[in-house]
């Protein structure tokens, strides 16, 4: 089969490096078992990218992800650059890569596995089978708006300013990434807002319920405020199938949803753009914990959110369903197997570190394959 699947692997910092290791482990086994071809090239995001040529994210790195089908990403920051001025952050090596490629849609699955369902706050039979996902918008809103900064007026005082702007495209597009998934899940998407006392959300609102009607009658919509979102989160959240939701208020409710699965070793994500005319959309899939500085260097991070993350990108990005499954089930299998790295350990199991952990999904994949 020839190699037409083009993949850019960026490890970035701290545990992202060791937990990347597993994946190239899971490709390797898919290349001699499923026959499956991938084109991968490595670049340098981050910490690893500001000391090897003085920028978070370099333009050949930004080059790179242009020209791929696919990026991985692993995670960026640790102490060692926590002094650097906000321009040369390495977390900026994300947020430029999000920019350059245009991508605006972020979904957060947050599922909670049966071996795990007592790692959650909350009690098993409210959480045993939650599987929701979440799409934030997330190059427009808040975190982008103008005017945005910090005035001091003449006697001194100081005003913070942030705006929060929508035009009616941003809203469509992302709206449109959510009823799509909907239709491939349980058919429902609840959009939040505070339509109530944000002109933009009532933007939001009436755009969400235009696209509906027009392109996607056949799924059920429902409108909910964002901050009741947030308590019927935490009282009945199998409720939910897709939440759409803000830049901002995506970002608490993912959080939110993340906290409910009780596992943050475990949750992948992906960042989603727009279909270019010629069919390629790009797509980035990271986990959604950081680098972990006060494990890296140890083996002992858990590498599943990373591999999840890989799951997504051969699901989203090169319509491997089916190796998609594959390895979720793996990794499902391998927890319930009683294989627990020390962010999920529990009583009676077997703790072990990130390679072990690796190793066992390869295993478990060979089983089902
Ligand atoms: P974090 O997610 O890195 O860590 C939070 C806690 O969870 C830590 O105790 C950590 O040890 C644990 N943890 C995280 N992932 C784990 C895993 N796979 N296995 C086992 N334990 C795990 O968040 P933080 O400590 O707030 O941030 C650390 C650094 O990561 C900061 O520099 C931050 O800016 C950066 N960060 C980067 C990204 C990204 O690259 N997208 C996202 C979040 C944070």
């Amino acid at each position: 089969m020839p190699a037409n699947k083009k993949l850019l692997i960026l490890p970035g910092d701290g545990i992202g490096p060791e937990v990347m290791r597993e994946v190239r482990r899971i490709i390797e086994w898919m290349e001699q078992r499923r026959h499956a071809r991938f084109e991968i090239s490595e670049g340098l995001v981050g910490g690893a990218a500001l000391d090897a040529e003085g920028v978070p994210c370099p333009d050949s790195t930004v080059a790179a992800a242009r020209a791929a089908d696919a990026v991985l990403f692993g995670s960026v920051g640790g102490p060692k650059w926590d002094s650097l001025p906000f321009e040369r952050r390495p977390e900026l090596g994300i947020l430029r890569l999000r920019k350059e490629l245009g991508l605006f849609a972020n979904l957060r699955p947050a599922v909670v596995l049966d071996p795990l369902v007592d790692a959650s706050s909350l009690k098993p039979e409210v959480v045993r089978g939650l599987d929701i996902m979440i799409v934030r918008e997330s190059t427009g809103g808040i975190y982008f708006g103008e005017p945005r900064g910090i005035t001091t007026d003449a006697a001194g005082r100081r005003t913070g300013i942030d705006t929060e702007v929508y035009t009616e495209e941003e809203i469509a597009r992302v709206a449109r990434i959510a009823f799509d998934l909907a239709r491939k899940r349980r058919n429902k998407v609840t959009s939040t807002e505070k339509a109530n006392v944000m002109q933009s959300g009532r933007l939001w609102r009436a755009v969400v319920s235009e696209v509906h009607k027009a392109e996607f009658p056949d799924v059920q919509l429902e409108h909910m405020y964002a901050d009741n979102a947030a308590m019927q989160l935490c009282s009945r959240p199998k409720q939910f199938d897709v939440i759409l939701a803000s830049n901002l208020f995506g970002d608490l409710l993912s959080d939110l949803a993340a906290a409910l699965t009780g596992s943050l070793g475990m949750l992948p994500s992906a960042t989603l753009g727009a279909v270019q005319p010629d069919g390629r959309r790009h797509a980035l899939y990271e986990p959604i914990h950081g680098s972990a500085p006060d494990i890296a260097g140890k083996g002992i991070a858990n590498p599943s959110a990373q591999i999840l993350s890989f799951a997504m990108l051969l699901r989203w990005s090169f319509g491997m369903e089916e190796d998609a499954r594959m390895i979720e089930t793996a990794v499902e299998k391998v927890v319930a197997g009683g294989l627990r790295t020390a962010d999920i350990m529990q009583p009676g199991m077997a703790r072990v570190g990130t390679a072990v952990m690796g190793e066992a999904v390869v295993r478990e994949l060979e089983k089902l394959a």
